[in-house]
């Protein structure tokens, strides 16, 4: 079966163990080894989400497309079942998932593959003052190391909108925390372009970061 990941996957993959991520990656090569499911503990949960037993304590949350399987979360039971109650299938987002590949457990972006009628989210906003907000945008800079950030104040003409890159420290230092705040919210995408476009229609010229140099 074709195996996709959404790129968050990889970085909740990261938050495990050792042995824990040897684990998941032999149920990965279960998968993309068979067109069914064999051997493997599926338990639906909710919508088109269910989860797949790793080891006793650990899950992954995974949705069927036509084209495969994309995964989506893994922790432990108690938090897998959480994220899937919390994500269900109407409100994640299957665009852009990775294909995940070879026996090494090592990830490569070979093609950004996307289910037909799913759009294609070129930017994404990051505005209301809350903590759940702050940690989406958190995630957003992890999972994009070479994705672009506008600075956008609230309102927008309170303050010259700016170009960042990702991992600069004026968007990612938590000496300005909380970065999604009363005052300023964030754009981000991994095309320059777009975001500079999306500036432009709302009236602004983006003023590009004198220290990270985004362009
Ligand atoms: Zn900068």
């Amino acid at each position: 079966m074709k195996l996709f990941v959404q790129p968050k996957y990889l970085a909740y993959c990261d938050q495990l163990t050792h042995e824990n991520r040897k684990r998941i990656r032999e149920t990965e090569e279960k998968i993309q080894s068979s067109p069914t499911l064999p051997g493997l503990h599926i338990h639906p949960v909710m919508n088109e989400l269910f989860a797949i037993s790793v080891t006793e304590g650990i899950r992954i949350i995974a949705q069927k497309t036509d084209e495969g399987l994309v995964l989506h979360y893994v922790a432990s039971h108690e938090k897998a079942y959480r994220w899937a109650e919390e994500h269900h299938a109407a409100n994640i987002q299957t665009f852009a998932p990775i294909e995940r590949l070879d026996s090494q457990g090592s990830v490569d972006l070979i093609e950004q593959h996307r289910p037909p009628g799913a759009p294609l989210e070129l930017v994404k906003s990051f505005k209301d003052f809350d903590q759940e907000t702050n940690n989406a945008y958190s995630d957003w800079l992890l999972t994009h190391p070479s994705g672009f950030v506008l600075n956008i104040g609230k309102p927008i003409t309170s303050a010259p909108v700016k170009l960042h890159k990702a991992r600069c420290a004026f968007i990612t230092s938590s000496r300005f925390e909380p970065f999604i705040g009363e005052f300023f919210y964030k754009i981000c995408s991994d095309d320059i372009d777009a975001l500079r476009q999306w500036s432009r229609q709302e009236g602004q010229e983006p003023d590009d970061c004198k220290i990270c140099k985004p362009a």
